[in-house]
């Protein structure tokens, strides 16, 4: 098997019927890096910075963290790669901060909702990024965001920044791109307001799943209750991805239901172009793309968007198995 990927990696992501599908990946660690280049990915579509700070015994200062994003990106040898600001809380906790009891921490104080009240974290981290990226491209992506003001804030903390680098006579970065995650339903009902915003969005599916549906994700006697081919999941997929378009804002779906290839299937059904998956999925991910024609299983699948079935997972096996995907 681990030859047939390898023999992938040269081949285009491209379907049947020509439609070009970005295939980016996951990354946490410096170790996940080894895997950019020999997967043939586009790039690292979420670079999940808080697992570097989890693996630590203390908060990296500035130094640390520029010298670590610049071998990521130094590794990543052009390719672009998307920094997402510390997502801590829920259930990644950090070993050297106080924890903080919560009944509900997922919902709870975590992620953006942190580091905008602690904003001396998220001005270090940016700053650290500005470094790093020097005279690069940089893109910057702000996690469980629930509303635009949110956004807006954390993008002022950045605009501080650059313009305090810039003062001190650093080099900046050529292009600073800024993004968002979408992984609260909330944010879906203020595109119109958001998407002039942003450079891009990225779903997450795994939180996303877990409040469009009330699902604790890490919950495992329910974790089969609701499924990610839901139709509501994929109605609510079609929205977005029809938004993004409108306002020409980039979109991608990185939460791990990307990585499966039949919900990548069901995804690029309707209208998803660009995924980002853990290493090991580029090339079962990729081998769909190639068997896929778009145009049919979306003839086969629009119809099915309204209807009241708790999943389209079987009705999309069957037209992988009828079609050869
Ligand atoms: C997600 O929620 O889908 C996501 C990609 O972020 P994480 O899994 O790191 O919470
Ligand atoms: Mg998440």
């Amino acid at each position: 098997r681990k030859a047939v990927y390898a023999r992938l990696r040269d081949l285009p992501a491209v379907t049947r019927d020509g439609v070009k599908i970005a295939i980016h990946m996951n990354a946490g660690l410096l170790l996940d890096l080894q895997h950019l280049h020999e997967s043939g990915s586009d790039g690292i579509g979420l670079y999940r910075t808080e697992l570097p700070f989890m693996a630590r015994s203390s908060l990296p200062d500035v130094a640390a963290q520029t010298l670590l994003y610049k071998k990521i990106m130094d590794q990543a040898e052009g390719k672009p790669v998307v920094f997402r600001t510390l997502d801590v809380g829920g259930d990644k906790v950090l070993p050297y901060w106080n924890p903080y009891e919560e009944d509900n921490p997922a919902m709870g104080w975590r992620s953006i909702r942190i580091t905008l009240d602690r904003p001396a974290v998220m001005r270090h981290q940016l700053r650290a990024l500005l470094r790093a990226a020097a005279g690069r491209e940089l893109s910057v992506m702000f996690p469980m965001v629930a509303e635009v003001a949110e956004l807006v804030q954390a993008r002022r903390i950045l605009d501080i920044e650059i313009e305090r680098e810039a003062q001190v006579g650093n080099p900046l970065p050529i292009r600073v791109r800024v993004g968002t995650m979408l992984e609260v339903p909330a944010l879906a009902l203020q595109l119109d307001a958001l998407l002039p915003l942003v450079d891009f969005v990225s779903i997450g599916t795994n939180d996303l799943m877990q409040f469009l549906f009330a699902v604790d994700r890490g919950n495992p006697r329910i974790a089969e209750r609701y499924d990610t081919l839901a139709p509501t999941m994929m109605r609510f997929m079609r929205y977005v991805a029809a938004k993004c378009r409108e306002y020409d804002v980039s979109l991608s779906v990185c939460g791990e239901m990307a990585g499966r290839p039949l919900e990548a299937m069901g995804l690029i059904a309707v209208g998803i172009r660009s995924l980002s998956v853990a290493s090991p999925s580029i090339g079962p991910v990729k081998t769909m793309v190639r068997s896929l024609n778009v145009e049919e299983l979306w003839s086969y699948m629009e119809t099915l968007l309204d209807s009241p079935d708790h999943s389209l997972r079987h009705k999309l096996k069957n037209f992988a198995h009828d079609h050869g995907v």
